[in-house]
Parts: C-alpha cells; sequence; structure tokens
C-alpha cells in the first residue's frame, strides 16, 4: 500500500466506541416520544468511523426528512459519545419501499425453490395481488388482459403492459406471477437484474447455467424492459432466451415504461416480436379510481390497526384531487397524512394536508446533474463550459470535482452517466473525483463548509 492510501485508510479507520442503543435513548428524551417513533426509532448505525458514520433510513422519503429536520439534533448527540464525529451519512437501506403501505410488513417470499444461489433473486411480492389491484376507466383493460392470461394462456402471447411510472405495472405483473406460480414454474425479474445475472454468468463462465434457468421457466415475466435500450449484448441474449421460451409455448409477460414501438434503440427485431402478442397500456388514474384506491387503504388500514384512521371525506377527496397522478406518490401521501394524524392525535383538516403535501413534494424533488452543475460553477464563480473543459488548472479541476461527487450523492445517476455528463470522462474519473473530495472533507473544514452550502442551495428551491 502506498503512503497516500495508507493515510486515507488511516482516516477512514473504523473505532466502534458508540453505544447505539444509548444514544436512541437520549434521542428520545431530547426529540418526545411521538417524533422519535414515527421517524427515528428505526435509524440503524450501520457503520461508524473516526469521523462519521453512516445511518441506515428506510426510505429516501425518510433520509430527506430526517437529513433536513432531525440530523443536526442527532449529530450533536452522537458528538456526546464520540467527539470526533463531524458528519452522518444516510443509506437507505430498503430501496422503493415507500412504495409499499408503510403500516403492511411486507414479506417477500420465493416462487420457486431454487438451489443454486447465484438464481436467488426470484422473488414476487405477496401484498401486490390482484384481490388489492383497484380497478378503473385506466386500467381495465390492462386488468383484465392481466387475469385472462392466467385463466387462458398462450392466446395472448407475449402480454405487454406499458405506461408511465407508478401507475401499477409491476403490482400487475406480479399478480399474474403469484396467481400463476400455483401450478408453473415462474420466473419474474426486472430487465435490469436480467442484466446483472447476464453479466455475472459471463464473468463467472456460467453462461450455460444462465440459459438453461431461465429457459426453463413456462412462465416469464420481466420488469422495466426499457432497460435494454441500447444495451446490445443484453438485447441479444434477451433475444434469444425470449425466442426458446416462445417457442415452446411459455408464457411471456413484460411491461415498459412506453410501447413496443416507442422503444428507441432496441433492435427492429425484438420490437416486432415484443409488440407480437398483446399490448395494453395502463393510464393516469382519474378522480374517481384514485379515491376508490384511498377508500381502500382505508380499509387496509382498519384491518391492520384495529382503528379508523382520523380522516375526515374531507380530506380523501382533497387528497385524491390534488395529488399527482402517480399512484405511487398518492398513496405515499396517504400514509403520511394518517401518520401526521396519528401522531398529532387529532384530525387534520386542509391545511394541514397543504403543509404536509408541500413538504413531501419538497423531499421529493429530483435533483439533476445539470442543476448540480450550474449551481456549484455559480458558486465558484467560474464559468460552466471552463468548468467541464478539459483543463486542470486547480481552480477549475476542484469545482468539477466537487459537481461530480454532488452528482454521485444527490442523484441516482450510475458513474459512467454521470461521466458522461461532465464532458465524456471516464467512470474512473468520477471515482477518483468522489474519493478526492471524501477525502479532502474530512480533513478541511473549509471544504466541508462549501460543499454542504452548495447542497442546501441545490436542495432549496
Ligand atoms: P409501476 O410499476 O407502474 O411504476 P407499481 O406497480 O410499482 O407502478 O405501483 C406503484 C404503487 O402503487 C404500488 O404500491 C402499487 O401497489 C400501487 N398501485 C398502483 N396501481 C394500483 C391499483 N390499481 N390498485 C392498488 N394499488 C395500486
Ligand atoms: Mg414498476
Amino acid at each position: 500500500m502506498d503512503k497516500k492510501s495508507f493515510k486515507i485508510q488511516n482516516n477512514l479507520a473504523e473505532e466502534n466506541v458508540l453505544d447505539w442503543s444509548g444514544i436512541q435513548k437520549n434521542l428520545e428524551n431530547s426529540f418526545g416520544t411521538e417524533i422519535y417513533s414515527s421517524w427515528l426509532k428505526n435509524i440503524a448505525l450501520l457503520k461508524e468511523y473516526n469521523h462519521y458514520v453512516i445511518l441506515g433510513v428506510q426510505t429516501r422519503f425518510f433520509r430527506d426528512w430526517i437529513a433536513s429536520r432531525y440530523a443536526d439534533k442527532i449529530l450533536n448527540q452522537i458528538k456526546k459519545h464520540k467527539i470526533s464525529i463531524e458528519r452522518i451519512e444516510f443509506k437507505i437501506q430498503e430501496e422503493r419501499s415507500d412504495e409499499k403501505n408503510i403500516f403492511t410488513k411486507t414479506v417477500e417470499s420465493k416462487v420457486t425453490n431454487i438451489k443454486d444461489n447465484i438464481l436467488n433473486y426470484n422473488r414476487l411480492n405477496p401484498n401486490f395481488n390482484f384481490d388489492n389491484f383497484v380497478v378503473g376507466e385506466s386500467n381495465k383493460i390492462a386488468f383484465l388482459s392481466a387475469k385472462k392470461i392466467c385463466t387462458d394462456s398462450s392466446r395472448y402471447n407475449p402480454l405487454f403492459i406499458y405506461g408511465g411510472v407508478g401507475l401499477g405495472k409491476t403490482h400487475l405483473i406480479n399478480s399474474i406471477g403469484l396467481e400463476l406460480s400455483k401450478n408453473n414454474n415462474v420466473m419474474f425479474i426486472s430487465a435490469e437484474r436480467f442484466m446483472y445475472q447476464f453479466i455475472k454468468s459471463i464473468k463467472k463462465n456460467e453462461m450455460v447455467n444462465f440459459k438453461d434457468f431461465f429457459r426453463k421457466a413456462n412462465v416469464f415475466i420481466i420488469d422495466d424492459i426499457q432497460f435494454i435500450r441500447g444495451k446490445e449484448g443484453l438485447q441479444e441474449e434477451f433475444f434469444h432466451t425470449f425466442n426458446s421460451l416462445f417457442d415452446k409455448s411459455s408464457q411471456i409477460v413484460i411491461s415498459s415504461d412506453r410501447a413496443p414501438n416507442k422503444l428507441d434503440r432496441v433492435q427492429e427485431r425484438i420490437k416486432s416480436r415484443l409488440s407480437g402478442g398483446l399490448v395494453v397500456d395502463v393510464g393516469a388514474p382519474d378522480y374517481d379510481l384514485k379515491l376508490k384506491i384511498l377508500k381502500k387503504k382505508i380499509l387496509e388500514f382498519q384491518n391492520t390497526f384495529k382503528e379508523y384512521p382520523n380522516l375526515s371525506e374531507e380530506v380523501i377527496s382533497y387528497i385524491a384531487k390534488d395529488s399527482s397522478s402517480n399512484i405511487r406518490e398518492l398513496i405515499g401521501v396517504f400514509n403520511r397524512i394518517v401518520a401526521f394524524s396519528k401522531m398529532s392525535k387529532k384530525q387534520l383538516n386542509i391545511s394541514d394536508c397543504k403543509i404536509i403535501l408541500k413538504d413531501i413534494n419538497k423531499a421529493n424533488k429530483i435533483v439533476t446533474i445539470d442543476k448540480i452543475q450550474k449551481v456549484t460553477s455559480n458558486f465558484f464563480s467560474i464559468d460552466l463550459e471552463e468548468m467541464l473543459s478539459q483543463r486542470r488548472s486547480r481552480p477549475l479541476a476542484r469545482p468539477r470535482q466537487i459537481a461530480m461527487y454532488l452528482a454521485k450523492k444527490l442523484t441516482t445517476r450510475s458513474l459512467p452517466e454521470i461521466g458522461r455528463k461532465f464532458a465524456n470522462r471516464d467512470h474512473t474519473t468520477v471515482i477518483h473525483a468522489v474519493k478526492t473530495v471524501e477525502r479532502l472533507s474530512i480533513n478541511s473544514g473549509e471544504m466541508k463548509k462549501n460543499i454542504d452550502e452548495i447542497k442546501s442551495i441545490i436542495l432549496s428551491d
């Protein structure tokens, strides 16, 4: 190990002294039981370093909420136990769990008994079933088609369901999987996961297993097929998998965020395969459907908690009217409002709801790399183009590295994607930038201060 990296390692050395349950007790004392049990109780201490700790939170929403309201106080409590801690970082432990009802425990069950552990990812969510899928104008045809193939397969092959985010595609195709898994060997996988396994199998020389495994299914369900856009090798493999399944009359179900003919950068032969069966869309829910979904959620809540959530009809219709057309968000808003009314032990009125909705919108705000670049270059008073240029002088290189670091921390973009946004740099350059900034912000208060300020500008409007 060279000297420099030894120093970094040393800086990051773990030295576990924190008594997390003790800290949690202090948090409960200082915040009170309501806030503590609503927001802070489930925070986990994941890792402890000399100068910072990594805390695990359940969802992105929780992270934003906690970070914007309670982070300083949490840090102060931690400092009381370990003075060297300068900051806390949050890590989301259960990705996408905000789409689940926070009041019901989700148990992921495996459908088929897969011995081989590389194949241990075939999971259906028991909470996404036909019984709790609420049907309205916008999803009726998709719903009926999904039901149909469960009784009368082969007629519609493949079934292709498309529509915008949070409209129930995964829920529907998962329901198909649950229904058919009673009598079939069901394979349910996201296109992204499919690629991950594909690459892993190539690296480990296990392509034969890979092919065998996928082709064994007699129901093959693949989520978010748009992911294969622009990925030639993956398309090749998918095409062959598709054909061999199709040839043996396995039912194939596909979801996508757009129609087959709109899948740019996908081979024509695949597009024609995808549209060769039944193509249906799910649209944005109207008011009636949103209301029906809320009523269903209230029932679920009642069944779980044996009490009626304290929401007036007026508030319920306000949520249905005013929330976005994304059903995932609608449910998120509902959960949040119910949590608040439980916490405050009162019936919320519309203006309470407005405040809560506003906070949620803020917390869910999407940060783009463009915005990060703009704010960062502004902050350092340099020209955006110069910041992205190939010049290596420090006054340009540092802000560039900071912007890359923030792009990694504040967006969900991958390293190669970030590299491309920075005048086509390589992903290793991004890794280097992230490491450099991390190291500097541990050693320099100035650096940390700048980053915090830039971050707060990015997140503030
Ligand atoms: P997509 O895959 O289209 O992005 P999901 O299937 O993940 O959307 O749905 C998002 C959330 O909304 C999930 O919690 C799902 O259960 C819920 N949802 C969507 N549509 C319905 C519906 N018609 N009835 C009940 N819940 C729904
Ligand atoms: Mg989905």
